[in-house]
């Protein structure tokens, strides 16, 4: 009898170790390449391949950044550059269109030390919109720019120019047009019919919210969180998500943690997302893993869907989400690279 309750106590014992061992990891970087109905059944490995390798490269973008001692800022711009010139990516290259045929990019980028924000909106020729974010934070005094406006100062700074075309890819248009036939039966952003729209968005692929998201932490300490996204397939009339609003789908606090959010950026804007978790963290004194689910929770609650990754100054992260599935991965202090898309 001794001999098995010693068994079992050393048992536990090695568990706890275990966990433990698990939850004192700590992380320096984690990005997210959009959540949605992304099943394996529907993956080739070609496929699985595919996005693997682009999130590893961006990860280790990001990561060779705070390795040499870089600022988590350049960290995160740097991962998502890689992201928004990958065509797999619902950001830069890649970015789904409008119900009129453009592609208009949002993306925001904030400081954690300073709380200092960058935001463009509705954007249609700059190649990177996370630079074009980040440099209206640092050469403006403004935290948002929208369309033309936002064009002509990226242009003025000297951030990438391209024509429209740049953006154009097949998968997406061809994801468009079938959009357009459901369409005419049934708006994709019809709040009034959720069922149907959650009907179209698991049958259609490119409903699938594909946006990208990075948050870093330094050497330093200090966090950095940037959103860059094309927003919804078929999205109406200036439609502008969440991804650049500061405090829904991009937050950051050196105090609490740095968040990205993707999914259906209406519930997130209309949660506050971001800056709910921060507060949670803040006022309510919750981990940084309580406070993203609690929110997620919130947001499945209201019928929205989609996921989000988050990281806490002690490098602890959360990446909860509520659909089939979320392109994510994690970088540790030491350089170890997590990939992550089921379940
Ligand atoms: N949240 C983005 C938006 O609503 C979409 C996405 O995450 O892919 O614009």
């Amino acid at each position: 009898m001794k001999r098995i309750k010693f068994l079992v106590l050393i048992l536990v014992a090695m568990i706890s170790t275990v966990t433990h061992a698990q939850q004192n990891k700590k992380y320096v970087l984690v990005i997210h390449g959009g959540a949605g109905t992304i099943l394996k059944k529907n993956m080739t490995p070609e496929k699985e391949a595919a996005y693997t390798a682009a999130l590893t490269e961006a990860m280790k973008a990001g990561y060779n950044v705070i390795q040499s001692g870089g600022s988590s800022l350049d960290a995160v711009e740097a991962a998502i550059h890689v992201l928004e010139d990958c065509p797999l990516f619902n950001a830069g290259k890649g970015a789904v269109f409008t119900h009129d045929g453009r592609n208009e990019l949002d993306a925001a980028i904030m400081n954690g030390k300073t709380l200092e924000a960058g935001a463009v909106a509705g954007v249609t020729t700059i190649k990177n919109p996370i630079s074009a974010a980040r440099a209206v934070m640092e050469k403006s005094q403004h935290v948002m720019m929208v369309g033309k406006g936002a064009e002509k100062f990226a242009k003025e700074v000297g951030i990438t120019i391209v024509d429209t075309s740049y953006f154009w890819t097949k998968e997406r248009w061809d994801g468009l047009q079938k959009a357009l036939k459901e369409d005419s039966a049934k708006a994709v952003l019809d709040h009034n019919d959720k069922k149907a729209v959650n009907k179209l968005g698991s049958q259609n692929p490119d409903y699938k919210f594909g946006t990208v998201g990075c948050v870093a932490l330094d050497k330093a300490g200090n966090l950095a969180a940037g959103t860059s996204t094309g927003g919804m397939t078929n999205k109406k009339y200036g439609r502008v998500g969440d991804s650049p609003i500061i405090g829904a789908g991009t937050y950051c606090d050196n105090n609490t943690a740095g968040i990205s959010g993707t999914g259906w950026g209406e519930f997130y804007i209309r949660t506050v997302a971001g800056k709910t978790i921060s507060d949670l963290m803040e006022y309510k004194g919750l981990s940084v893993e309580k406070a993203a689910q609690t929110v997620m929770d919130k947001i499945g609650k209201l019928g929205g869907d989609g996921g989000l990754i988050a990281l806490d100054r002690n490098g602890n992260i959360a990446m909860p989400f509520n659909t089939e599935g979320m392109y994510r991965g994690a970088v540790t202090a030491d350089g170890k690279i997590e990939v992550k898309i089921y379940k």
